[in-house]
């Protein structure tokens, strides 16, 4: 039998062709049909089968324990969620309905979002339901929203081969989008004049690929591409026809980057003032100019200012809203889209409506016919979830397919929270998980193939996957854990649902009429096209040129602005990150390695992928090292002002003196006699500082010292 699926790791949202052997046997090629990968896939997804043919980590039953001292028992569904129900029931009632929440994931469905988006924010009366999307996109979403009017990417890949500038900023696709860059690199190959920009304080596989490298100081991106928007307006490259049709805020904005002289940015970023000149004459003589950036912007306590700086270099040049231009977040998580689509996130609505807005309530009210008034505050984001259960104001979480005890800033106290907190549902597929230790009820999960519903990638591609596989011994569809739990809530009528078409087919209904509209998509067609880009309206697929959706927006350079036009934003160009002094002299930047995803709790059980880099390091500047007497291979102690970690050091230039490097994966480990220890966690280090309006924590930037051990 063969299946076409779509690989669950990251945003690219490769197309795989599942084949299952008479004997169960799985293996998975690249489906050389689908648009985006044709038919590539990178280590990880290449590798995907060993993790379902793999069970020996899987939760198999639900389980739950009357309190933290005894042993967790097995017991039946109706059991786990009777029991669930009724503390959830008692809390809402003493205190309220924001004393419980929901933190889920870029790993579920569409569907599964929805449902738990409908059941928290339309019918229990709380906006308590965020993402680890936090902790990944959402400066792109605000920076997206304040730009152009909403959080709409505006490419798609087929621009990689229309441009001839690429500014790659904040972002290692290398090794973390890699079939999006094979893709550039064969169209670099193909055609000798494309431009490749790489900024990145580390130099990267990508930026050892590129043709100009900017190592920027951390923190200084604003600098470097306000420095890059003044050449533009006085080379004379800016797009005047365009912005006076189409854009408010140039003058602001001109005003504002004319405050700094070239060779003060240059010093302000630490690089050469030449290497600014060239991405500018670049940028400025560019017949398709794509900039791709991921965590390197958006995790930032500056992160929507960031997002605004970089694509101000689309709307001064009007290099957007055609053929190999644009600004192109690249996306996380394989349904981070999705996610945001539906309202996965504490101040979002389905369809990108706004919890704050009164109309858009009181459509998404009518429509679900909510027993409760959709509350008008946002709710809890990631990090506040796990603050406000720490301060016990949150008396109970439900977690679903993902890992904050090792993803999370300031893990520690994320730890803290979650032991003493009242009340705590792991909903996964794995026993890996770390917070599996402080649940009270476990629920059990149907994996990658075990389970059917959609995905949207980064490119607003909506692909259907099929189920091909029964799950393991009692584990359930997250989505039927929802419509179940919602039963025993008491919102049976609401929650009718025996499949997850029926759960698609309401979400599309909702999105009618709004910039996301996908009246026109359902499982049928998504069966027969494969996958579509959004918008796609109802009756869209007669319409030539149309059939496999919206390739590129903002074509008409109307924008979802309320004036229709994109907005220009003059922004501050200072970073507000943790202070480095005497004691944490160093700033330590955090990220992906090549081979592992997130947590490890799939690619960490596939010994192919622990080749590459089996163990945590610290990357540090051997003249960093040197004065701190550290070789090569050394244990050491990096300490900072929440925790410490301990691991061995690589002495690289890959980093700048003054800046260290350490993966993000690694959580708890058996650790010889000292039995368990989590001294290889990463967020042991990070803090919890955020940006004041999309809420994504500082994870590139947190004071810390390196001592030999
Ligand atoms: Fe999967 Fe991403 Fe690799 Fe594609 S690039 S195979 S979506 S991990």
């Amino acid at each position: 039998m063969t299946h076409q699926t779509t690989c669950c790791y990251c945003g690219v949202g490769c197309g795989i062709v599942v084949k299952q052997e008479a004997n169960g046997r799985l293996t998975v090629e690249g489906d050389k049909q689908h648009p985006s990968n044709k038919g590539m896939l990178c280590s990880k997804g290449m590798n995907l089968h060993y993790t379902v043919m793999d069970q020996s980590d899987r939760l198999l039953y639900p389980q739950m324990r009357l309190n933290r001292n005894m042993p967790m028992q097995r017991v039946s569904w109706d059991a786990a969620l009777e029991r669930t129900a009724a503390v959830f029931r008692t809390f809402i009632q003493k205190y309220g309905p924001d004393s419980v929440a929901f933190y889920v994931s870029g790993q579920c469905l569409t569907e599964e979002y929805y449902l738990v988006n409908k059941l928290i924010k339309g019918f229990i009366g709380s906006n308590n339901i965020d993402t680890n999307s936090r902790l990944c996109m959402s400066s792109a979403v605000v920076g997206y929203k304040l730009s152009l009017g909403e959080d709409s990417v505006p490419v798609c890949y087929d621009d990689i081969e229309e441009a001839d500038v690429f500014l790659v900023q904040g972002a290692n696709p290398a090794w973390c989008h890699p079939i999006i860059w094979r893709r550039i690199e064969a169209h670099k190959a193909a055609n000798p004049n494309v431009k490749i920009i790489c900024v990145d304080p580390r130099k990267t596989d990508t930026a050892r690929s590129s043709d100009l490298h900017l190592p920027i100081r951390p923190g200084t991106d604003i600098v470097l591409n306000n420095a890059i928007g003044r050449l533009l307006i006085e080379n004379g490259d800016i797009d005047v026809d365009f912005i006076t049709n189409h854009a408010d805020g140039f003058t602001a904005y001109s005003e504002q980057v004319m405050q700094r002289t070239l060779d003060e940015a240059a010093e302000i970023c630490g690089i050469n003032a030449d290497g600014i000149r060239q991405a500018a004459d670049w940028i400025g003589r560019s017949k398709g100019f794509l900039s791709l950036w991921t965590m390197g912007l958006n995790q930032s306590v500056i992160g929507v200012n960031k997002n605004l700086a970089l694509i101000n270099l689309h709307l001064i040049t009007g290099r957007i809203g055609k053929p190999g231009n644009g600004p192109f977040s690249l996306t996380g998580q394989p349904n981070a889209m999705g996610g945001r689509e539906t309202g996965g996130l504490a101040n979002v609505l389905p369809a990108h409506r706004d919890v704050t807005n009164a109309a858009h309530r009181a459509e998404v009210e009518a429509f679900w016919n909510s027993p409760v008034k959709i509350a008008s505050k946002p709710g809890l984001t990631a990090t506040e979830m796990f603050e406000a259960l720490g301060n016990t104001s949150l008396k109970a979480i439900w977690i679903i397919n993902t890992n904050p005890l090792v993803s999370m800033p300031d893990v520690n106290a994320v730890e803290k929270a979650l032991k003493n907190a009242r009340f705590v549902v792991v909903q996964d597929v794995s026993s890996r998980a770390d917070t599996v230790q402080f649940a009270d009820v476990v629920l059990p999960a149907a994996a990658w193939l075990e389970k059917e519903g959609t995905m949207t990638n980064a490119e607003r591609r909506i692909a259907h996957l099929p189920k091909v596989l029964d799950a393991p011994g009692e584990a359930l569809p997250d989505s039927e854990i929802i419509w179940r739990f919602a039963r025993k809530m008491g919102f049976g009528d609401a929650f009718p649902y025996e499949n997850t078409s029926e759960v698609y087919d309401e979400y599309a209904q909702l999105t009618a009429g709004t910039n996301v509209d996908i009246t026109g998509v359902n499982y049928a067609l998504l069966k027969e096209k494969r996958t579509i880009q959004w918008p796609y309206r109802k009756g869209e697929g007669r319409k030539e040129g149309r059939e496999e959706g919206t390739k590129r927006l903002f074509t008409d350079h109307t924008f979802y602005t309320p004036n229709g036009r994109a907005q220009i934003h003059a922004v501050p160009d200072e970073n507000t990150s943790e202070p480095t002094d005497a004691d944490f002299p160093l700033v330590l930047t955090t990220g992906r390695i090549r081979d592992q995803w997130h947590t490890m709790t799939k690619t960490g059980r596939v010994a192919k992928l622990n080749q590459h880099s089996p163990q945590p390091f610290l990357q540090i500047h051997p003249d960093d090292a040197r004065a701190r007497n550290i070789e090569e291979g050394q244990l050491i102690e990096v300490r900072g002002r929440r925790g410490e970690v301990r691991v061995k050091a690589q002495l690289t230039d890959d980093v700048r003196p003054g800046l260290c490097f350490l993966p993000m994966h690694w959580g708890k480990v058996l650790s010889g006699k000292s039995g368990e220890s989590n001294l290889n966690r990463a967020n042991n280090l990070t803090n919890a500082l955020v940006d004041p309006r999309s809420k994504e924590p500082d994870f590139k930037f947190s004071a810390v010292e390196v001592v030999p051990f």
